[in-house]
């Protein structure tokens, strides 16, 4: 993609901020945030990324152009897990604001999550027509703040006639900002505490690499139309959750201890029919992505992981 003036919100954030740099070598690429951390902004900003200052829970959009051809709207305010109200307005709200200041683009793209799912079943592939409704105990305004946005970005797709793609992520992972719930647990296992899996069987989710999602946000908008489409969004292969902690155990000879409970955080596996007729298969196996984001997150095991994969004939992780 090149020569295209595009807006990312969430900018600094796990997901969008390798697309912003990626696309700001040849497009004109803006990202709006709060940029509580200015190191990320001064890191975008060097990479060639305009930077503007909004907060979607009260700012318009007054004093930037419209002229953008491509949005993408990943920012989230997954709220404090107690005010449902204001989760639901400040996501609504900022999605409104954006769709509108953009109506004039070429695509649209919101990232959703597939925790607006109702799920109920460990092994059910999620499809996009299937019960809405997910809870979140680990933080239950989370659901609302996507299903709220959801809402909106349907209804302003027909209403403003702006081709628009919801893309529901699975996991996304790598080596950018806290490396995604992969390394979240790696830290969890490094600290010694035990990280919670069911009694019985495992979680299982689809893991996304940066690297994929890069590749594929261009495929996305392409994808976008008039009523919005909408898409799940993960990788190709279903894994484990404790699968995972085992294999990173083995990775990097971190210890992990299995907390077999009556809670873990739930993940939910997607059915790719329509991602995959939409944007093809994705390009990084997890097994690889998870030793190569392991490697550039944790030099100190960097050495263990390359000696690992060379026994394997799989190539070092970086
Ligand atoms: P992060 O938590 O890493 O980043 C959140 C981003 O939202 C930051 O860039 C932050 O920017 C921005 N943001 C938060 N509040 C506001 C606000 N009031 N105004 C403007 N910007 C705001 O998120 P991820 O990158 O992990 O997630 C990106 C998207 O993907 C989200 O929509 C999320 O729901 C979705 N998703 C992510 C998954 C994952 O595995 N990471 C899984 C499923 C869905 P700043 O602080 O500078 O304002």
């Amino acid at each position: 993609m090149r020569g295209k003036k595009i807006l990312i919100t969430g900018g600094t954030g796990q997901v969008a901020r390798p697309v912003a740099e990626a696309l700001a070598i040849d497009n004109e690429v803006w990202c709006l945030g709060r940029f509580g951390d200015p190191h990320a902004r001064k890191a975008l900003q060097e990479l060639g990324v305009h930077t503007a200052v909004w907060d979607m829970a009260t700012d318009d959009l007054e004093g930037l152009s419209r002229d953008f051809t491509h949005v993408l709207h990943s920012a989230v305010h997954r709220g404090d897990g107690r005010d449902f109200e204001e989760t639901a307005r400040v996501n609504a709200v900022g999605t409104a604001r954006l769709m509108t200041h953009c109506s004039a683009a070429e695509s649209f793209l919101y990232v959703s999550s597939g925790v607006v799912y109702n799920r109920a079943d460990r092994t059910h592939r999620y499809r996009e027509s299937d019960p809405l409704g997910g809870a979140a105990p680990w933080l239950p305004t989370y659901p609302i703040a996507k299903i709220t946005a959801e809402g909106v970005v349907r209804g302003l797709a027909e209403a403003l006639e702006l081709p628009t793609v919801t893309a529901r992520l699975n996991i996304a992972y790598g080596p950018y900002g806290h490396g995604g719930v992969p390394m979240i647990l790696f830290n969890q296992m490094r600290a010694g505490q035990p990280c919670a899996v069911p009694r019985e069987g495992q979680n299982y989710c689809n893991l996304l690499h940066t690297d994929d999602v890069v590749r594929q946000v261009p495929l996305l908008w392409d994808a976008a139309r008039v009523p919005a489409r909408l898409v799940n969004w993960g990788g190709d292969e279903e894994v484990g959750i404790t699968d995972l902690l085992e294999y990173m155990s083995a990775l990097t000879g971190v210890p992990v201890q299995l907390d077999r409970g009556d809670y873990s955080r739930e993940t939910a596996v997607f059915d790719h029919g329509v991602r995959r007729g939409l944007i093809g298969d994705c390009s990084v196996g997890w097994r690889a992505g998870i030793a190569r984001t392991l490697a550039d997150l944790f030099e100190e095991y960097r050495d263990r992981i390359d000696a690992y994969m060379d026994a394997r004939g799989a190539g070092t992780a970086k």
